[in-house]
């Protein structure tokens, strides 16, 4: 198996092996495996990160659905 390097964007340390999702793709079984930085704290800083971004994507489709305005439940 190749060795493909895939150090951290923060630390710039090998990142390791961490979880494993299992998932389908078109009826076929797909493994996907997430590397993680094996420095807990540096790790969590690049999730808050990701989700940061993720908040932000949700927060411009927010301000699109706008346009069509909906029903408040609450
Ligand atoms: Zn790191």
């Amino acid at each position: 198996m190749e060795f493909i390097s895939n150090p951290c964007t923060r630390c710039g340390k090998e990142r390791i092996k961490g979880k494993e999702k299992t998932f389908f793709v078109n009826s076929k079984k797909t493994k996907l495996t997430i590397y993680i930085c094996p420095d807990k704290e540096c790790q969590k800083v690049v999730e808050e990160q990701l989700a940061a971004k993720e908040e932000r994507r949700l927060a411009f489709a927010e301000k699109r659905n706008r346009f069509y305005p909906k029903k408040k439940s609450k």
